[in-house]
């Protein structure tokens, strides 16, 4: 793969605005082919398309700094040696993404990994590659060399694994769940290999008392039930201050009987179908699991009653949870919302970080200085201050405990495809 770098290099910052501006001219296309394929709202997907444009975009600017920080001299105690620092791509890079958001997922990876330099294997989906085929098609119009970004669709358990192990690749760099997560992590050890990982969550929203009620309802809405309640950093846990519990629920309720729930491509749809069958099984057993284990279903928990065919679910929210449930311990991946009171501010940080995962988390509050302080307190990689999910490609995105490690976006999504070395010089005989 040395050969290709060296030119490829040259041209990155290009190839990135080429691939940036051809994506631009398809959007529509490539939002309706995502939305087709992975069955979310089409406003949703056309909003997805412009993040890959703006990734792009911002990567195609980090490639051309990048040249600039090279040989960036490092300060020494001994004036008879001087150092420097060189970043050089790792190498041969395999992505492998999920089917929530299949194009976005893997342009987070793919434009940073080409803006370093390195070849990389994009490995997308089986429930969703449509759009990751569209972009090998883009970057073959734009001439990046053969080679150096190449998509291989298939199976998990074949083509991921296969990558996962392969000797001739440097670094994995994955996206979906934890199972998978260890796996992947178990065939990377044999190898000594670099991964990055971006898992699953059961984000907290906490609600203080001193809300904008209506606000804070339709920031809870957007958190756990946008793109289908298919969304990794999720706050899918509401904690709700028991003054205001009763109202906020009230709200809440009236909000989800306003979702359109549709056919996805229809105008105004806000909740389309789950993406297979298998995921619509899996969602619907832990609403009636719930149910089992004495929680009660405030709203929604089953098949919208106007939509005879496709894998639907009503927006749901489940109430008289407990911290042993299922609902509160599991990532449903679905549009499911379970709620808990509490009445001290340090319950309800201890409620927020009872889980295994951390990916996102948000505090909806008036109050500033009691803001700082719970998002200091929270166990997440990404923690939002009254709103929950907005991403910037230009800020870190990752998890702590299951939801694993490495940061993906800005300048640590560029450093994770970069291997640093050192170069030290002896430059006076005078001690010898
Ligand atoms: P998944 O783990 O089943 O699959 C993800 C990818 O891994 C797919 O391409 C799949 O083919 C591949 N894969 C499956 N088995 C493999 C194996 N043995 N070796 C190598 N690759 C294998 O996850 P999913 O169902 O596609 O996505 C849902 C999960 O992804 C959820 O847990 C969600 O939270 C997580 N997710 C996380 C983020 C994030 O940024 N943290 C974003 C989106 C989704």
């Amino acid at each position: 793969m040395k050969n290709l770098r060296c030119p490829f290099k040259q041209n990155i910052k290009q190839s990135l605005l080429l691939t940036m501006i051809l994506i631009k001219e398809r959007k529509p296309v490539l939002a309706k082919l995502e939305t087709v394929d992975c069955g979310k709202p089409l406003s949703e997907s056309e909003a997805d398309m412009d993040d890959v444009i703006g990734c792009f975009e911002y990567y195609a600017d980090l490639a051309e700094g990048l040249d600039a920080k090279q040989k960036a001299p490092i300060s020494l105690p001994m004036k008879t040696f001087k150092s420097y620092v060189i970043r050089e791509p790792i190498g041969v890079v395999a992505l492998i993404v999920p089917w929530n958001y299949p194009l976005l997922m893997a342009t987070w990876k793919v434009a940073p990994a080409l803006a370093a330099g390195c070849a990389a294997i994009l490995k997308p989906s089986e429930l969703a590659s449509v759009t990751c085929l569209e972009l090998g098609e883009v970057c073959r119009e734009v001439d990046l060399p053969a080679g150096v970004l190449n998509i291989l669709p298939g199976l998990g358990p074949e083509a991921g694994a296969s990558l996962a192990s392969h000797p001739h690749v440097d670094k994995i760099s994955f996206t979906g769940s934890t199972v998978t997560a260890v796996k992947i992590m178990t065939a990377a050890a044999q190898r000594v290999k670099p991964v990055t990982l971006e898992l699953g969550g059961k984000g907290p929203i906490v609600v203080f008392e001193d809300v904008d009620i209506d606000k804070a309802v339709e920031w809870t809405i957007f958190g756990c039930f946008y793109t289908n309640g298919q969304i990794c950093s999720a706050t899918s846990r509401l904690i709700v201050h028991e003054s205001i519990a009763a109202e906020f629920l009230d709200r809440l309720v009236k909000w989800s009987e306003n979702i359109k729930i549709s056919d996805p491509l229809e105008e105004g749809c806000k909740l389309g179908p789950i993406v297979s069958r298998g995921q619509y099984e899996k969602v619907m057993n832990f609403i009636s699991n719930a149910k089992g284990e004495g929680a009660t279903i405030l709203y929604g928990g089953n098949r919208p009653k106007h939509l005879k065919k496709g894998f639907f679910v009503e927006p749901t929210i489940i109430t008289d949870v407990t911290t042993s449930m299922q609902i509160w311990r599991e990532e449903v991946f679905g549009p499911v919302l379970c709620v808990k009171t509490f009445t001290t501010e340090e319950e309800a940080i201890e409620l927020a970080n009872d889980t295994h995962y951390g990916l996102g988390g948000a505090v909806v509050s008036k109050d500033r200085e009691r803001c700082d302080r719970v998002s200091k307190l929270l166990q997440n990689g990404a923690v939002w201050v009254n709103c929950s999910q907005p991403c910037f490609c230009q800020a870190p995105f990752g998890g702590t405990k299951w939801s694993g490690f490495g940061r993906e976006l800005g300048e640590w999504g560029l450093e994770s495809y970069l291997s640093v070395k050192q170069v030290t010089e002896y430059v006076s005989d005078e001690q010898w």
